[in-house]
């Protein structure tokens, strides 16, 4: 039973009113007022799952709120507040100073406020964040809403994490740049929040471009077709995949945490505006289609393996 059946038999219920959409996007979305829904999602990141064990406490306290803003960052939300569940296996003061200020540096950065939490010990590193957010009503951006005829598009480059994760497992010594990627992924909050006027649909790549992208092909109700040599790549992983047709480690390596999002055709003029206004990187990787299936189009088209929990 893999991670997503193992959600859909045993914990998706029926849910209230109250509930705008529950289970299956990157967040849920409440209803609070008449102008506007409250945001939220909850990530863990586990010692030697998430992040090797000598990774720093500074780069573990980014990481595991980056993971959570970059869910709203999908949605187009704003960052509100969160709460923090921490599992230590003992204390240790010079750790857990650093873990804090580099924490708070993250949450001041995007004005998300800590609220409260739960500590407890346990044998591994756990971290458990629970972000919301606010967007105005009936404005998050849904896993749900491409349209056939949408472009396809990818923000900044794909792969840069997994290639950073790939040479660690291979006891090479990864680039500053992408060791960086992998550590302290961006969250494209600003992004996703300018997106919401734009884009039909958008989801965040946590567990690999195919995968994702194909939760936005089934939930809505659609196909597409990319083109491989379209995603933008940086020169380390152009080299790399040269080598070695590896392309899985750019669709199912994970760990990107940038946003894959759908544009109509009409609104190509108003991400053309956005692109020159912000210097924002933001690339056409393929269409929406009726075909009810991914299709890519290069030199590659073996299935891939993302990464499930089971
Ligand atoms: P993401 O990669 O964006 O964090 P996931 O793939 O982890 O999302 O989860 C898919 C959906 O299933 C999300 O809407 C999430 O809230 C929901 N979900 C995951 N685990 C559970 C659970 N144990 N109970 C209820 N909902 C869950
Ligand atoms: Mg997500």
């Amino acid at each position: 039973m893999n991670e997503f059946s193992l959600i859909e038999t045993y914990f998706h219920w029926n849910s209230s009113n109250l509930v705008n959409l529950g289970i299956g996007d990157d967040c849920a979305v409440i209803d609070i007022d008449a102008n506007y829904q409250l945001v939220t999602s909850v990530d863990t990141l586990i010692e030697s799952v998430h992040f090797p064990s000598n990774t720093s406490a500074s780069d573990i306290a980014y990481k595991s709120l980056a993971v959570n803003l970059s869910d709203l960052a999908a949605m187009g939300a704003r960052a509100k507040y969160f709460t923090l569940a921490l599992t230590l296996p003992h204390t240790n003061k010079k750790w857990l100073s650093q873990f804090a200020t580099s924490l708070k540096s993250l949450a001041d950065e995007f004005g998300i406020v800590l609220v409260g939490g739960d500590t407890t010990r346990g044998a591994l590193i756990s971290i458990t964040i629970n972000v919301t957010g606010v967007v105005e009503k009936n404005k998050a951006l849904l896993r749900s809403s491409a349209q056939v005829g949408d472009f396809i598009f990818v923000s900044n480059t794909i792969g840069d994490a997994a290639y950073a994760w790939k040479q660690l497992q291979n006891n090479q010594a990864p680039s500053e740049y992408v060791i960086n990627k992998f550590n302290r992924p961006k969250p494209q909050l600003f992004l996703g929040q300018q997106l919401s006027d734009i884009a039909n649909a958008c989801i965040d790549i946590s567990d690999g471009l195919e995968q994702d992208l194909t939760h936005i092909l089934t939930r809505s109700n659609v196909g597409a077709s990319i083109n491989l040599n379209d995603i933008p790549l940086i020169n380390e992983v152009k080299t790399y995949i040269k080598k070695t047709s590896d392309w899985c480690l750019v669709l199912a390596g994970g760990d990107d945490y940038e946003l894959c999002f759908t544009v109509p055709v009409k609104n190509m003029n108003l991400l053309k505006a956005l692109q020159n206004k912000n210097n924002t990187k933001v690339t056409q990787i393929g269409v929406i289609n009726d075909s009810m299936v991914l299709t890519k189009i290069g030199s590659f088209d073996k299935p891939c393996c993302s990464y499930q929990h089971f």
